[in-house]
Parts: C-alpha cells; structure tokens; sequence
C-alpha cells in the first residue's frame, strides 16, 4: 500500500453535486482539500452532444460494472463516474423542495417523514446555489413554489418555439405551466451547468486537488473506532491510503453506503457509522414515467427540458395526497433518461434503424410524471460477496398511476382544443416508467435525523458514530421529494461547508 505524504484538513469522497460542490466551496474558504474521483474528466461530445447514438450505446453505463437487483440477476447501472458525477449528464432542472417537503406528510400510501429541519433553515442555501449554479428561471408563475427572497438572477431560458402554443393550450385547461428553474453555462461548447463547472472549477486550485480514477474502497478508523484515520483507494492499480482531519462521503445514494458497509471492523461489525443498522437501508428511487404526444411540427429532438407543472403536486379534486409533478422533458434524442427508461422507446429503437427513431424523435413531445416513494428499511443496498445488491420494491404507486392518467387526460383535452394546431390527436399516449437501472435520482441510504438509533447522520450531516466523518451526498434525505433533488443536494453541501469551516 502506498502512503501520501500529505494530509489534508478534508478528504472528499466523489465529485458530484454534493462533493464537487463541498469541495469548491472548502477550498475557497481556505481549507486544503483532497477529492477522490472514481472516473475522469468526461468527454464534451458526450456530455451535450447526445444523438441516435445515446440509445444503441451503453454510453451512460460504467463498463464492467454491474450490480444485482431484487431477484439476483445483474444489470448495468446508468451512473456516471466522472467528474462532475451525475451532474455532467441530469437535466440542469434545479428545483426546491416545497415548504411541506420538509414536513410530514402522509401519502396515499406510506408516510413522507419530516426533515430535522424546516425550510427556512435551507432557504439561504437554495439562494446561494441558484447563484453558484446560474439558474435560469420566473418565480411568482407555480403556486406551489416556495418563499423566496428575490427573483432568479437569470431569465427563463428561452423554451422551443412549439412550447410557447403548447404552453397556452395547457392554460387553456386550467393548468398553471411555468418555465423549469434550469442551471444553464451560457457557454456554446458546454451549456449544461454541473458540479465539475460549477462545483470544482470554483474552487481555489492552490488548495483543492483532485485525484482521478481513484476508487474509494474503504475506510479505516482509529484505535478508539471514534474516528476515521485513513481512506484506502485503488488508483491505475495501486492502493493508496490518504489522510484527513475530516473525511465527507459524497460518492452517491448507492455507492456511499457500500463503502461504509464495506469498511466493516472489530468497532463496526456491521459497517462504518451502522451502529443504528440504518445504512443502505430506506432506499427511494423517485418513480419516473415517460409519456408521449405526437407533434403535428418537426423538431429538433435535441433541446433540453423547458416547462413544469405542479398542478396535482399536493392533489387534485377528489383527492387529497400528494401527485406529483409533471415536466416537459426534453428532446428525445438528448434525454439520457429516455435512453432506457420508456420500454416503449426502447424497444422502437432496438428494431428500427436510426433515420426511424429520428422521426420519431423529431414528432413527438414528451412529458415526465415524477411522483414520490415512502421509504421503507426492506429497500436496501447490501452487499453480497462484495457485490452490490438492491433490494427495491416501489411504493406509493397508485399516486402515481393517478398522475399519469390525470395527465394523458389532460393531454387529450389539449389535444381536442381546435385552437391547439402543435399536437396531434392520439388514440394512445406511449409511455413508460424508468426501471431499476435508472438509480440517478435515488436517495435515503443514510438519512438524517436526531435519533441515533433511527438515522446514520445529524442535521449537519454527521455520522453519529463517527466524530470526523460526515455525509453529504442524496443518501441523507429523510423523504423523497417529487420534484429532482439536486438543487437540495447542493443547498446540503454549501451548508455544510459553512458547517466545516
Ligand atoms: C440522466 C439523469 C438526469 C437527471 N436529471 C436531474 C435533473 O434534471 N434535476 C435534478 O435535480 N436531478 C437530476 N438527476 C439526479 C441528480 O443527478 C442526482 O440527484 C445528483 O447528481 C446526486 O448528487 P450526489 O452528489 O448524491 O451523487 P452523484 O452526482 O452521482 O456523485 C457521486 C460521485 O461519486 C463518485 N464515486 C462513486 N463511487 C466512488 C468511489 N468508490 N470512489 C470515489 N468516487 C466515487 C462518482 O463518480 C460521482 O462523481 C438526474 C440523474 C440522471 C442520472
């Protein structure tokens, strides 16, 4: 095992919007920070550039790794190790989380359990990520939004031309669309925001290095078990062990807990920071549906995500639990969430050659119902032989039935307006709901709270068992909101590097 000489005042564990944006943020604050990357700097053309190509490719999948669902069998993960994590291939759309999110809430099935704290405590945080982030959106449209002290600093990004009649007709209906909060560069080469631009490239580079290709293996703790003493990682084949005052794990929903698991010892039998047998455990994968309207115009295919609607987030008439929220996703050929996810796309493009799914990118217009799950300590990440392991069965999913059906409808009463001439009249809406493989939007596997018996980590993001070892990555949320975690994500880390500083 090779020894670095260094030792840093934090070790940073992945570089995705938590840990790329702790990082930036630690550094620039004057600490001397060392982030372990599993993957490297990810090509450009891959990062905006998506075409026929992100269907027929396992582009968005690591090669070799596979992990094994509930049943046993294996299957490919679409995760990115990369700089950047996640961030350099989501949708940008960064959202907050409602008022109510941060409390509890019953859903149609299961409990959305309360956060340690409310949203006001976030509320600064959220400020300072849209600005980090550039966020590009309109408050004052969804009346589902939260406080805030002031409007986004940047305008809506302009939405397809077609969106802007679309928009109306949903109006038409009653509907309350609004342009999607959207991280957005400005740069013509790379107009996406993520943590690699955002996060790390922010950072002070006198005080922040970054190791690539350095897959975190395990942790090591002291002779007390109190604390953590070093961070064993294999890099181009070697095994390095690295050395913190403060170690933060940012290496994701799934990954995070295998680690900790991993580092199972003689004062941890069951995994690092398992002492409440919380870790893995509680796993929410945020239920996806994709549907789609056929346009009566060609487009591009290639755009990102423009409106949102939250019209059914808390309920609808008749019913009241939380929906969900709807959004235009964005163009077909450049959603990597449409790459696997409807089985209906999936299966239009394993049978016809690419000039058919062009065509069917270019006429149609696709929508995403997001609704949330409970979490439930029977849906976890284990570890079998070293393996990954997921055991996952969704719930809540009548809500989200309801939502998808309550949105074909509206889309058909969109579709019956003679004034709407940007879709056509469908008899059926194809759709499909994203599998187990599509785990980017999970969390919870290590969620926060003030028992120590029920929680992994504090409010702050402190494990309970551990003094110098924190979490800040999606596996601490307590629920899973139905709008994408990420702006939250972020939010958690610019508060812990306040915390750490
Ligand atoms: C296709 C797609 C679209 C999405 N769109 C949106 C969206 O529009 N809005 C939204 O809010 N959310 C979106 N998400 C979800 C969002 O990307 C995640 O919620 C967010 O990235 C989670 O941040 P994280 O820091 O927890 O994990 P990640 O961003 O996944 O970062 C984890 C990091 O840890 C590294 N890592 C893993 N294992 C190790 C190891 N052993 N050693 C060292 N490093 C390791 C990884 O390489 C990665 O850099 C999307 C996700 C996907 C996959």
């Amino acid at each position: 095992m090779i020894i670095d000489d260094n030792h840093y005042d934090v070790i940073v564990i992945g570089s995705g919007a938590a840990g790329g944006t702790l990082a930036g943020a630690l550094s620039r604050r004057g600490k001397t920070v060392l982030v372990l990357e599993r993957g490297g700097a990810m090509a450009l053309e891959d990062q905006n550039v998506a075409d026929v190509d992100l269907f027929r490719k396992d582009r968005y999948h690591p090669k070799n790794e596979r992990w094994f669902g509930p049943d046993g069998d294996p299957f490919a993960p679409q995760t990115t190790y990369a700089r950047g994590g996640n961030t350099k291939i989501w949708g940008a759309v960064l959202e907050r989380m409602r008022e109510q999110d941060f409390a509890e809430v019953s859903l149609q099935e299961g409990l959305s359990p309360a956060w340690p704290f409310d949203y006001a405590e976030l509320a600064p945080f959220y400020d300072r990520a849209e600005q980090l982030y550039r966020v590009h959106g309109k408050s004052g449209v969804d009346s589902s939004e939260p406080q805030r002290e002031a409007d986004f600093q940047n305008p809506p990004k302009p939405v397809e031309p077609f969106f802007e009649p679309l928009r109306a007709a949903l109006k038409r209906q009653g509907c309350t669309p609004y342009d999607l909060p959207i991280s957005w560069s400005e740069d013509q080469d790379d107009p996406s925001g993520d943590a690699q631009l955002f996060g790390l490239e922010m950072g002070d580079p006198d005080r922040l290095r970054v190791r690539e290709n350095a897959r975190v293996l395990r942790l090591h703790v002291s002779s007390s078990g109190r604390e953590i003493r070093g961070v064993e990682a294999e890099i181009d084949a070697d095994v390095w062990l690295f050395s913190a005052d403060v170690v933060v794990m940012a290496a994701g929903a799934v990954n995070t807990p295998a680690i900790l698991l991993r580092s199972a010892n003689s004062h941890h039998p069951s995994g690092i920071a398992n002492g409440s047998d919380q870790v893995g455990r509680n796993l929410m994968n945020l239920q996806l549906t994709s549907i789609l309207q056929l346009a009566t115009e060609r487009n591009s295919g290639r755009y990102g995500r423009s409106l949102g609607v939250n019209d059914y987030y808390w309920g609808d008439k008749n019913v009241s639990f939380p929906l969900g929220h709807i959004q235009a996703a964005g163009g077909v050929l450049q959603d990597a969430l449409f790459a696997e996810s409807p089985p209906v796309l999936s299966l239009v493009t394993k049978l016809i050659p690419d000039f058919g799914l062009e065509r069917l990118a270019s006429r149609s217009v696709a929508w995403w119902a997001m609704s949330e799950v409970a979490p439930d300590p029977h849906n976890k990440v284990w570890l079998n032989n070293d393996q990954i392991r997921i055991n996952y069965i969704p719930n809540n999913r009548e809500a989200h039935d309801r939502l998808v059906y309550r949105w074909i409808d509206t889309l058909k009463a969109v579709e019956n307006d003679p004034l709407t001439k940007v879709v056509l009249k469908a008899p059926t809406h194809a759709r499909g709901e994203a599998p187990l493989s599509v785990v980017g939007f999970g969390c919870g596997t290590c969620r926060m709270g003030t028992d120590p018996t029920q929680s992994v980590v504090d409010s702050a993001g402190r494990c309970h068992d551990v003094s110098n070892l924190y979490i800040a990555d999606a596996s601490v949320f307590p629920s899973c909101p139905s709008v994408g975690p990420g702006l939250t994500v972020i939010g958690l880390a610019l508060r812990m590097a306040d915390e750490l500083s």
